[in-house]
């Protein structure tokens, strides 16, 4: 039996495997592609305290995942299928068997919103994406729409100039949502188009995207931007599927938690974007991170004491 399983390999993940396995909890984590989550579709990351001059999301979390093997955490990649969380024994059950616990760490963070417009489906991976630094080295040369106005739109559509000929980011809205510095960036930049108070109403192509359908959102007015790319950026929905009906969960599905990383289930702790929250980023989910693996060890030690502020 595991003192601790993690599920999820972001940097929250990693952070928790890293705190876990220094403290000699026989810790697992389980990630059911290789670790690294959300951050491995990050070109560059410059807001993460240590790098003044940035670092890419791949060498990032390298660095966590070798720093948390050294101290002895094991990853395996398999994928989580159901979750019994009802006894004091937590049961993990995997597509390659169970595996039984004392303490759970969900770090199963989130994934890309959806428009939800015909041709969206149809067209993904054939000029629909929700990866720039995937998908971006594609379009050289070509016209590409970003759909959204918040940070992660603004800083992709600024990634996306390097290959493309031009980027239209189309906001629902006329201003943005995302910081001052992205907006000053992208409103500098001669390649970048905004279209403001539009939105998508259906993606169009033959055999890959020819073009969007656009509506005005203020006069009506409809209208076809002829594009090779559509980038969405609108947003996350937590990967919450293991844990619907187990566990507390925000209006959106954003897992409930107290400050101690806890939620109703005593024993199962949660952390990074999967956590309802106000700010998502790679250093709060590194905060999260070791805070849940420091408040499961207290739990382990004495599974019915009582953390300050163990309240949800
Ligand atoms: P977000 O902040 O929730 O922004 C989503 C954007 O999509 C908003 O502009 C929103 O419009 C628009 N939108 C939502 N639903 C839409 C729909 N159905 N149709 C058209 N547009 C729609 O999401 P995010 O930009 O992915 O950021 C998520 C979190 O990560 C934020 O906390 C952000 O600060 C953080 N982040 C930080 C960095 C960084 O620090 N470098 C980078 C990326 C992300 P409205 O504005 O009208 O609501």
């Amino acid at each position: 039996m595991e003192d601790l399983i993690i599920i999820g390999g972001g940097p929250a993940g990693l952070t928790a495997g890293l705190y876990a396995s220094r403290s000699r909890l026989k810790t697992l984590l389980i990630e059911r592609l290789s670790p690294g989550g959300q951050i491995l579709t990050t070109d560059w990351v410059e807001n993460y305290p240590g790098f003044p001059d940035g670092v890419s999301g791949f060498e990032l979390v390298e660095r966590m995942k070798n720093h948390a093997e050294k101290f002895g955490l094991e990853i395996l990649s398999h994928e989580v299928i159901r979750l019994e969380l009802s006894g004091e024994k937590k049961i993990v059950i995997t597509d390659k068997g169970p595996f039984d616990t004392r303490a759970i760490i969900l770090t199963c963070g989130a994934g890309p919103h959806k428009l939800g417009i015909e041709g969206e489906d149809l067209f993904t991976g054939k000029g629909v994406s929700y990866c720039a630094t995937c998908d971006g080295p594609f379009y050289r040369d070509y016209e590409v729409a970003v759909i959204g106005g918040g940070d992660t739109a603004v800083e992709e559509a600024i990634y996306l100039t390097r290959f493309a000929s031009k980027v239209y980011i189309v906001h629902r809205r006329d201003e943005l949502r995302a910081i001052k510095l992205l907006q000053d960036r992208a409103m500098a930049d001669e390649k970048i188009n905004f279209v403001w108070d539009t939105i998508p109403t259906k993606i169009v192509g033959k055999t890959g995207v020819e073009g969007v359908d656009l509506e005005n959102v203020k006069t009506g007015k409809t209208s076809h931007l002829p594009v090779h790319g559509v980038f969405v950026f609108i947003g996350y929905d937590p990967n919450n599927a293991l844990v619907k009906g187990l566990l507390d969960l925000d209006e959106t599905g954003f897992v409930l938690t107290n400050e101690n990383m806890e939620t109703v289930v005593p024993g199962v702790f949660a952390a990074g974007d999967i956590r309802s929250k106000l700010l998502r980023q790679i250093s709060t989910a590194v905060g999260e991170g070791a805070t849940a693996a420091f408040a499961a060890e207290k739990f382990l030690e004495s599974p019915s004491g009582v953390l300050p502020s163990s309240k949800c």
